[in-house]
């Protein structure tokens, strides 16, 4: 008999029933030390006071109006993340995956309105990941996501990550827009070089097309800067955001250019739940958090740290681990023996990572670790890796 849960997750036997701040609590008590921070989303950790004063309050006064109405909290979110990124205008939704659906109709209805109608293709790279939709498995495109769910939305051209000439023959008078995540997070933590992502960006200028970036996972502060581009200095013309913009509160954001905006009137979209108070209550809380003076510098300077003794342990652990790479608090590391026994051996030692493709585990903690934290994750790497070496 199947599950009462559709079983399309492969979960470990462990139930939480408490968090604070990095830590996990275990329904039999123990606590473990959270690495993976749901995949990038508790961006301010666990029950962080200024969240669950944010989420309490407004849920004492109004979850939720119909965007047939004035919002003001979702009117405040637009606003701090215009003021402080390239963008002009923002549509809120409630996932990464949906931000993707929006971003690929934004980009095809502005060469619509161009009158370029045939204008559609966007270019992707392999080991993305943009989301389960319809248009978020057609654009990755791989094999395991999208097998059995034909037909495909099509429009999607597919390259091998890191293939700038690639880039530059596929582009035709049929190219929209290339998609890319700056730091793909799925794929292994693979960090776009700051050259290509420049070389991108001129391309789309010379060919008149839409850069889009995916910073589902590496938005938010999450690489040391509010959003995983300003490292390059470029900037795209439409960006998808979720994850850690809602701390943990479902919440996605689109941000793009007036220009990169232009075909999406009133009418052209829509979300019956995408920016609704409860959220943006949230979301405001966690921007004002990640923007405030000083919270970069410090998820900077512990990033450093944390590296520093990645590399020490990669160092006292050569038969495990042989890299570490990534951005800010968005590590990976690529490992020798197999990542899931990694992972397998670290919730024995009462440590969260997660697996992700190309043999790599993801470190992607709370931005706001401590020091302590720190300490605790390089012991209790040290001794799963140590126990591997063992084995
Ligand atoms: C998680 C993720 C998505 C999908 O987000 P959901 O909220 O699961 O729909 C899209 N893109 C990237 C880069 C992601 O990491």
């Amino acid at each position: 008999m199947i599950a009462s849960v559709l079983p399309t997750y492969s979960r470990a036997p462990l139930q939480f029933v408490k968090g604070e701040g990095s830590w996990l609590i275990e329904a039999d008590g123990r606590r473990f030390l959270d690495l993976g921070a749901g995949i990038a989303v508790n961006a301010l950790g666990h029950a962080h006071p200024k969240l669950v004063d944010a989420l309490t309050s407004q849920a004492q006064n109004l979850w939720h109006v119909s965007n047939l109405y004035e919002i003001p909290q979702q009117q405040a979110l637009a606003d701090t993340l215009v003021d402080n990124s390239f963008a002009d205008t923002v549509f809120f939704t409630n996932s990464g995956t949906e931000s993707c659906e929006l971003a690929v109709k934004m980009a095809r209805k502005y060469f619509y309105e161009k009158g370029e109608p045939d204008r559609v293709e966007i270019i992707t790279f392999d080991g993305s990941f943009h989301g389960r939709s319809a248009a978020g498995i057609a654009a990755a495109g791989s094999e395991k996501m999208t097998k059995g769910f034909g037909p495909l939305l099509p429009g999607f051209v597919h390259l091998t990550f890191g293939d700038l000439d690639g880039v530059t023959n596929a582009i035709t008078d049929k190219t929209a827009a290339i998609l890319i995540e700056p730091v793909q997070g799925e794929g292994g933590i693979r960090p776009v070089p700051d050259a290509e992502l420049k070389t991108l960006r001129a391309l789309c200028d010379e060919h008149g097309l839409l850069l889009i970036f995916d910073e589902v996972q590496c938005g938010v502060g999450r690489t040391g800067k509010l959003f995983a581009h300003e490292w390059a200095g470029v900037t795209p013309d439409i960006m998808m955001v979720a994850k850690g913009i809602g701390g943990g509160f479902p919440l996605g954001a689109v941000l793009a250019t007036e220009k990169a905006a232009f075909g999406m009137t009133a009418g052209t979209h829509g979300s019956t739940y995408g920016g609704n108070p409860l959220g943006c209550a949230v979301g405001n809380a966690v921007l004002d958090e990640v923007t405030s003076d000083g919270f970069l510098n410090e998820v900077n300077r512990k990033a450093g740290l944390l590296r520093q003794k990645l590399e020490g342990l990669i160092a006292q652990h050569p038969a495990v681990f042989s890299e570490v790479r990534g951005v800010g608090l968005m590590l990976g590391l690529k490992c020798i023996v197999t990542n899931m026994d990694v992972v397998q051996v670290g919730y024995d030692n009462q440590l969260i990572t997660v697996p992700a493709a190309d043999n790599v585990i993801r470190l992607l903690p709370p931005l706001t670790l401590t020091d302590d934290d720190i300490d605790a994750a390089l012991d209790l790497l040290d001794k799963t890796a140590a126990q591997l070496s063992a084995a």
